[in-house]
């Protein structure tokens, strides 16, 4: 009788303990890892329970350790994708006002206004000159100097063509051109196998992280694409619009301005004035020293009325060896004064045939000035070229004025 109560008692002991230990593994198994089996004694029992306790309490942290790198990493994806995204509509939105630029001023403004979004400390892009043995500063943001030129020889990047890095921590030497004692990266301006020039960007401390330069060079690319298509863009306007030989306005120029300056001329009440002038005797020059003196001849003589006249006139090659003026808010009287002066200085001109025999070079000039009706420029057109035929009748290398008859 004690020996079966003993065994009762003990096997009351065991379920007490293993009926715990029975639970909480189906608990753990569901995924409560919250369970803990209550320890008593220290028998083996209790031992493997107080093992069973460790056991899931290791497993929680592990679990919670794997749920909080897993809230890191979602994190830092999510400011990944934000950062992506701006970086995107900005660098989209930097080529879209590029792409509607019609000038280089334009283009370095729109630059320097877009480029802090991206690199905030700061940076500037140079360009090589037509010569190209210098670059000269664009653009520039931030704590960059703008202005200014340097020599290609100054930048690692220019000189290897590859990207370079430099800064605090970096054992790479640092760009002369650059003073600016911050991480710097320079990298080359690309764009249809022709380098253009160099964009620096500044980093706060140290090289830039990779994902900073990845950034650089689509900013860069984007850049020097927009770039090459503005410097198309204004070398097709500028031989649409240009004589080659003189580099003055051509007739067709002249036709387009001419409508909307005598518009305007009469929308101000101002007088408009137009100078028709021809070089005299010119088929001498072609035919006594050959088409390149005749040429060259021209040549000066765009150079002489380039010169001689306001920013707001338009001067062109009408044709031929004959030029147009066209003078807004200009008096007869000051038309007739611009046209003598223009007359004295070509005389002037010092000119030397291949034989170093000396040119003289005359110009006959009609002058013509709006009456403050509203014009049309082939009256006016007509009327500088009957006063021209007036000043070649009189003699030529000299000033007439229109009169009507
Ligand atoms: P004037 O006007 O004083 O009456 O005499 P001119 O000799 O200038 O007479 P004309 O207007 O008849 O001659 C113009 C010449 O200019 C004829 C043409 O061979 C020449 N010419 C026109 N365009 C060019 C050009 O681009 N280059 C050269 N070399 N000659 C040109
Ligand atoms: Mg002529
Ligand atoms: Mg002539």
């Amino acid at each position: 009788a004690l020996g079966a109560g003993l065994g009762i008692l003990m096997l009351r002991r065991v379920r007490s303990l293993t009926t715990p230990l029975l639970l909480a593994t189906e608990r753990v198994q569901a995924g409560d890892l919250n369970v803990r089996v209550p320890v008593t004694g220290q028998d083996e029992l209790s031992v493997i329970a107080r093992h069973f306790n460790d056991m899931t309490a290791s497993l929680q942290r592990t679990v919670q350790e794997q749920r909080a790198l897993q809230r890191t990493l979602e994190a830092r994806v999510d400011s990944l994708v934000e950062a992506s995204t701006t970086e995107l509509q900005v660098l989209s939105q930097l080529g879209l006002f590029m792409q509607a630029c019609e000038t280089q001023g334009e283009a370095a403004e729109v630059i320097a206004r877009v480029a802090p979004a991206l690199f905030p400390l700061g940076g500037s892009v140079s360009l090589l000159a037509e010569s190209r043995n210098m670059l000269e500063r664009f653009a520039a943001w931030g704590d960059a100097p703008g202005g200014g030129t340097w020599l290609p020889e100054e930048c690692w990047a220019s000189r290897l063509g590859t990207d370079h890095a430099a800064g605090p921590g970096l054992n790479a030497p640092r760009c002369r051109h650059d003073r600016s004692g911050l991480g710097t990266l320079c990298l080359t301006l690309n764009a249809q196998g022709e380098t253009l020039g160099v964009v620096t960007l500044h980093f706060p401390d140290g090289p830039a992280a990779e994902q900073a330069q990845a950034l650089a060079r689509r900013f860069t690319d984007r850049l020097a694409l927009s770039l090459a298509n503005l410097r198309l863009k204004e070398t097709l306007r500028h031989q649409s619009v240009r004589d080659p030989l003189t580099g003055l306005y051509n007739r067709r120029y002249f036709e387009e301005t001419g409508g909307r300056e005598l518009a305007r001329a009469h929308r101000q009440g101002w007088p408009l004035s137009l100078l028709m002038l021809d070089v005299d005797h010119f088929k001498q020059f072609n035919d006594v020293h050959g088409h390149a003196v005749g040429d060259m001849v021209l040549r000066r003589l765009g150079h002489v009325l380039g010169r001689q006249f306001r920013e707001e006139d338009v001067v062109c090659r009408y044709g031929g060896e004959e030029f147009m003026v066209m003078l807004p808010n200009c008096s007869p009287q000051a038309a007739l004064e611009r046209a003598e002066a223009l007359r004295t200085a070509t005389e002037a001109l010092v000119l030397a045939a291949p034989d170093s025999s000396g040119l003289t070079v005359t110009v006959s000039v009609g002058v013509t000035t709006t009456t403050g009706d509203r014009s049309d420029l082939g009256v006016l057109v007509r009327q500088a070229d009957q006063a021209l035929y007036r000043a070649k009748a009189q003699g030529r290398n000299r000033v007439a004025a229109y009169r009507a008859e």
